[in-house]
């Protein structure tokens, strides 16, 4: 029991985000299959309710996939409270998408920190963003509108991955604008503050402040990451007539999200459809030069001696966010200082060395050996052996055809490596095996085809 649910696991580890992996499922146990009917221990009530909502489906298939005879075909939740110290103690950075109808407030200990002035980060400007064929258009319309606010492009939503720029467009979006009006009331923040100010001004019967400071008393809302709206009812509902009251006075709303309007889940469609009306710009993964750029600006800005030969190293090792790009820099730099060494190639490779993909183990001919003995089931001295029977002789024109093509090794060692056999034994196979996928033969396209996916591209 204890590896089928160890299996389910590991399949759902790759089907989900790693946050939403510990936050849901790291916590939950499963020892018991009743009849058709998986019992999941979990921490407390809650996770039944939302494993049930949104995992279940994907829970049964993996079992499924597990052990397609055995699957349960029903879940069965029973409490566990010792499980409760697996629960992780941060909530994910992106909140999880709840379930409609059930958004309930998140708990507010003391009142949100509110009627601050802006918020703007000073750090994040037009000036040190880094512009490239995967930022271009967010950038361009950022800069439209912190020259024109209210003007063209309203509403504004920029949608793009974590780390790719979004939050510093926003904020260089006010500082533009800033500029040109110091006195433009400027509302910068996220929705994830949006959400807790409007339930402690309910809460405290203060919401009428609240609807003036959000419908009069701004000029420019920015709302930073609108996906933790996502099943969130009622302040959908309030932003929603935040949002139409003040595009309908022309005031300039910015929006960010990490996906398309459309995919944001549980987002009420007539707020969809608002994001949509105006101008939608996306943020992609920056290109290679993009991100040596970035590196070397930000290189600039914080006094870091560094090589175009480490820039452009640490580029091609770091792909998938910027602040994943910041953050490796900055990891180096202090690996630099703190050893009293130069910044070098030799200490960048150092300092990634757990980032960097393993280098490739070489395939040899034992390994080809023994992936084709192991898909038809055969003994390893059968391969090299003499029998002619089609059981060995087929997988073993196989293998050879296998080693010719992928190790390139020349005819007559594969006839030693095969038990001292001939080389013309060996490219005769070699030569029928070709002309067996030539012709499509079913049988041996899918063996070679699984073979070569067995041993790795
Ligand atoms: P997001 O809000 O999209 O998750 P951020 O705006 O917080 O991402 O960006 C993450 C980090 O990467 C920030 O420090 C930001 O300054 C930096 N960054 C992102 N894109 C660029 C760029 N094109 N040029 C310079 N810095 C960038
Ligand atoms: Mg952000």
């Amino acid at each position: 029991m204890n590896e089928l649910w160890e299996r389910a696991l590991s399949s759902l580890r790759d089907k989900l985000s790693a946050e939403n992996f510990d936050t849901w499922l790291s916590p939950v146990d499963c020892d018991a299959i009743e009849g058709d009917t998986a019992v999941l221990r979990i921490p407390n009530r809650f996770y039944a309710d939302w494993i049930s909502n949104h995992y279940s489906d994907l829970l049964l298939e993996a079992f499924e996939e597990a052990a397609p005879a055995e699957a349960p075909k029903r879940l069965r939740f029973e409490v566990d409270e010792q499980l409760q110290e697996k629960v992780p103690a941060a909530r994910p950075a992106v909140p999880a998408p709840r379930p409609r109808g059930r958004a309930s407030s998140p708990e507010l200990s003391s009142p949100p920190a509110t009627l601050k002035p802006t918020d703007l980060n000073p750090k994040y400007s037009f000036d040190n963003f880094v512009v490239g064929p995967s930022n271009q258009l967010g950038h361009a319309a950022s800069v439209a509108v912190g020259s024109a606010p209210g003007k063209r492009y309203n509403p504004l939503f920029i949608y793009g991955g974590v780390g790719l720029g979004k939050t510093h467009l926003m904020n260089a979006m006010g500082h533009r604008i800033l500029e040109d009006d110091p006195s433009a009331r400027i509302l910068y923040l996220s929705a994830e503050r949006f959400t807790n100010e409007f339930i402690w001004s309910l809460q405290n019967h203060r919401i009428d402040e609240f609807r003036r400071r959000y419908r009069e008393g701004c000029d420019v809302l920015l709302m930073d990451d609108i996906q933790f709206l996502a099943g969130r009812d009622q302040t959908q509902e309030e932003f929603f007539h935040t949002f139409n009251a003040l595009y309908h006075r022309d005031k300039q709303i910015v929006v960010t999200s990490d996906v398309y309007p459309q995919q944001i889940s549980e987002m009420e469609e007539r707020l969809v459809s608002r994001f949509q009306s105006g101008m939608v710009a996306d943020i992609q993964p920056p290109e290679l030069d993009t991100r040596v750029a970035i590196i070397q600006k930000k290189a600039e800005a914080e006094n870091i001696p560094l090589d175009a030969e480490v820039a452009d190293f640490i580029a091609h090792v770091v792909k998938s966010n910027v602040r994943e790009l910041e953050g490796t820099l900055l990891r180096i730099a202090v690996k630099a200082e703190l050893l009293n060494r130069p910044i070098d190639l030799e200490l960048a490779k150092d300092a990634l060395r757990g980032v960097l993909p393993p280098p490739e183990q070489a395939l040899t001919v034992e390994d080809i050996q023994r992936t084709v003995c192991a898909y038809f089931g055969i003994k390893l001295s059968d391969l090299k052996g003499k029998r002619r029977h089609r059981q060995v002789s087929y997988p073993r024109q196989i293998a050879m055809y296998l080693c010719r093509q992928r190790l390139g090794t020349s005819y007559p060692e594969l006839g030693d490596r095969f038990g001292g056999k001939d080389h013309t034994t060996v490219i005769s196979a070699c030569r029928k095996i070709n002309g067996l996928l030539e012709g499509e033969d079913e049988q041996t396209t899918s063996a070679v085809k699984a073979l070569e996916m067995k041993l790795g591209a």
